[in-house]
């Protein structure tokens, strides 16, 4: 019988593993219709826009609005 529950135990953890997995894949859809306006906002490094993570640009730790503002930054390092 301890055997059962520890099947159903551990087919529990995979079932909340590969829910976690989907739901933290980028691209992936919404599900239950949730808002796009729950991502979290960055803001750029560069002019200090804010935009959603999925649309910045990251790199050394910093997000960026876009590519030429990344150049930008980085061009002004040297
Ligand atoms: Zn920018």
């Amino acid at each position: 019988m301890t055997k059962y529950l520890l099947l159903v135990a551990l087919l529990g953890v995979v079932w909340w593993l590969w829910r976690a997995t989907r739901q933290s894949r980028p691209g992936a859809r919404p599900e239950r219709g949730a808002p796009p306006e729950a991502e979290s906002m960055v803001r750029c490094a560069r002019c200090g826009v804010n935009q959603p993570v999925s649309e910045s640009i990251l790199a050394d730790g910093l997000y960026y609005c876009s590519a030429a503002h990344l150049r930008e930054a980085r061009s002004d390092d040297h």
